[in-house]
Formats: structure tokens, C-alpha cells, sequence
């Protein structure tokens, strides 16, 4: 069974693979960014407040994360076959959560695929989407955070999945499809 996670700082292309990744693998996707989009959409207590952190680029809280993301592979049994975990782990404790969660489910995480991509051209994309996304956090004021957060917040976690030997580095600029046919390549290899 495969449980990939999909790693990347904002605007690196983790959703754009990920669809790429369940087609040829059908894998369940969780995107955590996606699952707290639906709740403020649903104007749910956990959206409303998710909504106060997503608008200035901040994280989440973990509690609310982590409880958040046990729901969802409890209430999925497809998550049983393998799962892309999108947007999660985004810190240390959420990573130590992930590792406790799937050990519990008599499984891991089998690679983290991280997404690398040069600071210029993740705004250049952010901005790019946020003509059409019409996410209230695709605007240059939010990005800068989005991507602060993300250099120290997250990027402690590269480190963590290297030391556990999952890390796998792909240079994530280029063609949709010749940055896939490297993943694919990890991916057939595990
Ligand atoms: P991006 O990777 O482009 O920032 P996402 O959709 O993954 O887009 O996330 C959007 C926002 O949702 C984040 O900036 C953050 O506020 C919140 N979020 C998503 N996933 C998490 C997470 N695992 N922990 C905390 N906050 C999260």
C-alpha cells in the first residue's frame, strides 16, 4: 500500500501532481487546504475559524488539524488502499501525528515527493492563479506570508523525512508532464 506525501511550499505544483498522481495510481487524495475550503464554504465553527488563519496566510492550529484529518481517514474507507496526503504534515507535530495515525492503522508513510521550486517563480505562479482562483489568500500581501510561514514552519520537515530516509527531491519546474514522469520514476522505484 502507498501513502505518498506530496511536499512543497506554496505555488510548487502539489495539487496540479497530485491529480496526476491518483490518475495513475488511484490513490485517495487529502488535501487538507481543500477539506478547510469546503468547511468555510459550509460556514461550519471549525471554517469560521480556519477562515482567520487561511486569510492572513497563517497556519492552522495542529490540534484542529490533526483531529480534522482522523476524521476524514476514519470516515474513507478507500484510505485503506493508500492515500495522497496533500498540504499535510506542515509542521514537526503534525508529522509526528501522521506517523502515530498511520502506525495505528498498521501503516506509514511510504515516500514524501518534495516539490522544489525557486522562490521567484512560486510568486510569479501564486499570482498568476489568484486572477482566476479567487482564493482570498492568492494576493501578494498573503503569499509573502504564505511563503514565510512555510520557510519556518515547514521546511524543518524536509529534514525530518530525510533522516527517516523518505525524502525524495524533484526539481519541480518545467512541463506538468515531464515533472510527473520524474515522481512517476520515484514512485515505481519504492
Ligand atoms: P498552498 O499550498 O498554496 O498554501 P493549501 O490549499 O495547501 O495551499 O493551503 C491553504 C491554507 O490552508 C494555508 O495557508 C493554511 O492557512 C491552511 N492549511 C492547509 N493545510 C494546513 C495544515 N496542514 N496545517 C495548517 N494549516 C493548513
Amino acid at each position: 500500500m502507498l501513502n505518498i506525501v506530496i511536499f512543497g511550499a506554496p505555488g510548487s505544483g502539489k495539487g496540479t501532481q497530485s491529480e496526476k498522481i491518483i490518475e495513475k495510481y488511484g490513490l485517495f487524495h487529502i488535501s487538507t487546504g481543500d477539506v478547510l475550503r469546503a468547511e468555510i464554504k459550509n460556514g461550519t465553527e471549525l471554517g469560521q475559524i480556519a477562515d482567520r488563519y487561511i486569510s492572513k496566510g497563517q497556519l492552522v492550529p495542529d490540534e484542529l488539524i490533526v483531529d480534522m484529518l482522523a476524521g476524514v481517514l476514519d470516515r474513507n474507507e478507500e484510505t485503506k488502499k493508500g492515500v495522497i496526503f496533500d498540504g499535510f504534515p506542515r509542521t514537526i507535530p503534525q508529522a509526528e501525528a501522521l506517523k502515530k495515525m498511520l502506525a495505528e492503522r498498521d501503516t506509514e508513510v511510504s515516500a514524501v515527493i518534495g516539490l522544489e521550486v525557486e522562490e521567484e517563480e512560486l510568486v510569479d505562479r501564486l499570482l498568476k492563479r489568484g486572477q482566476v482562483s479567487g482564493r482570498s489568500d492568492d494576493n501578494l500581501e498573503t503569499i509573502k506570508s504564505r511563503l514565510e510561514v512555510y520557510h519556518r514552519q515547514t521546511t524543518p520537515l524536509k529534514d525530518f523525512y530525510i533522516q527517516e530516509q523518505k525524502y525524495r527531491k524533484i526539481h519541480g519546474s518545467g512541463s506538468v508532464d515531464a515533472i510527473f514522469d520524474s515522481i512517476a520514476e520515484e514512485i515505481d522505484n519504492l
